[in-house]
């Protein structure tokens, strides 16, 4: 469904990924795993057209998107839930939707079925629904954000570090909702620094180091490999029973 070739992106002389490949089939959540720095959010930003890469191939159902304007690929299917949520603190919970919904605009009958079917993920959105984005608590915030990015009907949803900043509860609330939005058909391309919890979902992933892929495995495979144990998962391999705290997924 998605295929990334080659891909590298600068930032001036800051070569931020280099030589990137790798993809996402249709119906999978893939994670991308990453101490700060690797490259992540870049990688995303590239797909979702905010940045241009300086070599490289992005395919979406087998066409060539790279290089697209960023509302293009929107409308697409492919939405973004960028790193740190960039919800708008001064509107509503509703308005930020709207927003969310802005490509699918013309077609009121969509945005409202889109706008039930998040309430209906987060019922905490709904009975919030006037309230200003800004003062929700981090985790509704983070609803948001996510609600926020399923407005335009996506087909795929980059996820830039859903957990960032949660409390632990709602870390595993949030994954229990990616899981559900995956059963439910949706493809999810997701990179986080916690790997643990992302690579359990994930039915496979890719581990980035200074721009560069260096592994890649089934999910399972990924949390056995003793380089990620080591690097990622704060070598809990020794002892099997002590897991970290998010295990419980
Ligand atoms: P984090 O988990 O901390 O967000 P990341 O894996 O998402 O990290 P990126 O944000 O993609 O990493 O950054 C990759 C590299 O590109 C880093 O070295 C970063 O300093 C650099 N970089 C990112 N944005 C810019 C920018 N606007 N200008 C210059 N360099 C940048």
């Amino acid at each position: 469904m998605l295929r990334v070739t080659g891909l590298s992106v600068s930032y001036g002389s800051v070569n931020a990924v280099k030589k990137v490949s790798f993809e996402v089939a249709k119906g999978e959540i893939v994670a991308i795993i990453g101490s700060n720095g690797a490259g992540k959010t870049t990688i995303l930003e590239t797909i979702s057209g905010i940045l241009k890469p300086s070599e490289g191939k992005i395919e979406y159902q087998e066409k060539d998107i790279t290089g697209q304007k960023a509302e293009k690929i929107v409308r697409l299917g492919i939405s973004h839930m960028p790193e740190g949520r960039k919800i708008f603190p001064d509107l509503t919970v509703e308005d930020n939707l709207l927003l969310g919904g802005w490509v699918r605009r013309r077609d009121r009958q969509i945005i409202q079925q889109n706008i039930d079917i998040v309430f209906s993920y987060f019922p905490r959105l709904k009975e919030r629904k006037a309230q200003l984005a800004g003062t929700l608590s981090g985790g509704e915030q983070q609803m948001l954000a996510i609600s926020r990015a399923l407005m335009s009907s996506p087909n795929v949803l980059l996820l830039d570090e859903p957990s960032l900043g949660l409390a632990p509860i709602m870390v595993q609330e949030i994954y229990r909702i990616i899981k559900e939005l995956n059963s439910q058909g949706l493809t999810i391309l997701l990179v986080e620094q916690m790997a643990y919890l992302a690579l359990k979902v994930a039915s496979r992933g890719y581990v980035l180091e200074n721009g560069r892929i260096v592994l890649n495995g089934t999910g399972t495979e990924l949390l056995q490999n003793p380089k990620v144990i080591d690097a990622y998962l704060g070598g809990k391999k020794k002892n099997q029973k002590e897991k970290p705290k998010e295990a419980s997924l």
